[in-house]
């Protein structure tokens, strides 16, 4: 499947020209135009999924063990010690593009991470979120 407004839709199926590192059958794999680290990365699938909540479970299943090949190939080639495998969901998580994309980005030990502010939390508190979370799951 396709949306024909998705611009890694069309950067996944060839129509825009990207840098393409690897190309299979499910997955493209990019370069971030807007990289956070040198060698930042992108892992599109070929189908268009908005998020992780609409990806394929057989498209998923292959995504962990290409995302590790991946990461191994790029530690190996730019000598970086540490890396993140970052997804965002929803526009609240940051997500700015709503087709289902993996962050590889290559951290070379010497940059300001900011990913989140350690927080606080009471057991009572910790008790009521496993509550309310636990009766959703399926
Ligand atoms: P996210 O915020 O998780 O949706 O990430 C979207 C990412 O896609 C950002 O890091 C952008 O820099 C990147 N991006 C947007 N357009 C393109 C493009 N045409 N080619 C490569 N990367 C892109
Ligand atoms: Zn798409």
């Amino acid at each position: 499947m396709r949306d024909e407004n998705c611009i890694f839709c069309k950067i996944a199926s060839g129509e825009i020209p990207s840098t393409t590192l690897y190309e299979d059958g499910d997955f493209r794999v990019i370069f971030d135009l807007a990289p956070a680290s040198p060698g930042h990365l992108l892992i599109l699938p070929k189908e268009h999924f908005a998020d992780l909540l609409e990806l394929d479970e057989a498209v998923a299943a292959k995504l962990l063990p290409l995302s590790a090949r991946v990461a191994r190939a790029m530690k190996e080639a730019l000598s970086c010690p540490g890396f993140h495998l970052v997804q965002n969901n929803g526009e609240a998580a940051g997500q700015t593009v709503r087709h289902f994309h993996m962050h590889i980005i290559p951290r070379y030990g010497k940059e300001e991470l900011l990913l989140w502010k350690p927080g606080e939390c009471t057991e009572e508190e910790r008790a009521e979120l496993c509550r309310r979370i636990g009766e959703k799951l399926q």
